[in-house]
């Protein structure tokens, strides 16, 4: 199988190398950073360009950060969709809006070809290591054929739906994600100014019903000051406007995720915007003083 992967940022590097890893060596690799192509170039994949990967890829899969990215790569003008023969698959990894899922999902199945919406939940460390979670939205059939790819770079592959289902499954993880990492920072938060440790408050509650892998990644980032990006307010500002968008178009209320968005857009408007998502602590301590650091 001939494999096409465009977009090695953060994510699509290491996931680039667990493909090889994985045992499928014939992959092709391009991005508009020719140091991060060169370093992947090095693990035994060709350096390539999008016109190439369009030609000769049996299956060309994106990892790429939003809709327009992915709709200029793909459907652009010399776009990777216009070289592709019919009967080849699309895989996009990146987290983008359901609703462009869809509309390139329809332009793509015109030209004969089928796509799966599939991003990702884990970050870099699960990246890294191949243990990503994926959500897919598509075909059954194409996602049978598929399936086994995906699982050299992921530990969980669940078929959610129909194409954007994938990516209507990330938007709820990251209102659920943004939505827990603001009701942290305002719990430990109120500890700490009624004069309660938040460190032992964490430790307290970690096991019972309020805990949850955001917390334990997130307090003690928190508690340490330590706001070294696993993942950008930036980005969760992108997956939540997608959220919005997504919500408003089909009549979901989402007060909540407008609230957290509110803050996140505060933290970006003060220099935030490159830190760790962990930084709401940041809007909470503007409004109190009081800081979790110790
Ligand atoms: P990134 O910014 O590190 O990487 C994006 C890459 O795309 C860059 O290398 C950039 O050069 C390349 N690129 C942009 N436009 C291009 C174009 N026209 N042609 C070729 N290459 C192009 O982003 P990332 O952190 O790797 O995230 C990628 C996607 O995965 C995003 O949608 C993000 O929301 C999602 N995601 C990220 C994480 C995380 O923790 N970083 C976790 C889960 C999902």
């Amino acid at each position: 199988m001939k494999i096409g992967l465009i977009g090695l940022g953060i994510m699509g590097k290491p996931m680039a190398k667990n493909i090889l890893k994985g045992g499928y060596t014939d992959l092709l690799v391009s991005d508009l950073n020719q140091a991060a192509v060169e370093e992947v170039a090095v693990c035994g994949a060709k350096a390539s360009s999008n016109e190439e990967i369009g030609r000769t890829c049996d299956v060309v899969l994106t990892m790429l950060p939003n809709s327009p990215h992915v709709k200029s790569v793909m459907l652009g003008e010399g776009g990777v969709a216009s070289f592709m023969r019919p009967g080849t698959v699309f895989i996009d990894m990146s987290s983008i809006n359901p609703v462009a899922s869809q509309e390139i999902a329809a332009e793509l199945k015109a030209k004969g070809v089928e796509m799966l919406d599939a991003p990702v939940s884990g970050g870099e460390p699960k990246a890294i290591d191949g243990t990503l979670s994926f959500m897919v939205g598509g075909k059954q059939e194409v996602f049978d054929e598929y399936k086994p790819l995906l699982e050299t770079m992921g530990a969980s592959v669940v078929l959610c739906g129909e194409v954007g289902a994938g990516n209507t499954t990330k938007l709820a993880n990251q209102i659920i994600v943004a939505c827990n990492i603001q009701a942290l920072a305002e719990a430990l938060t109120l500890a700490k100014m009624a004069g309660v440790d938040p460190g032992l408050v964490f430790e307290a509650i970690k096991g019972g019903l309020a805990g949850s892998t955001v917390m334990n990644a997130k307090a003690p980032m928190m508690l340490e000051g330590n706001r070294k990006p696993g993942f950008k307010i930036d980005l969760h500002i992108k997956d939540l406007n997608n959220a919005l968008d997504c919500a408003h178009s089909v009549g979901a209320p989402v007060p909540m995720t407008a609230e957290v968005q509110e803050i996140l857009q505060w933290l970006h408007n003060h220099e935030g915007g490159q830190k760790d998502h962990s930084a709401i602590a940041e809007y909470y301590e503007y409004l109190t003083g009081a800081s979790l650091a110790c």
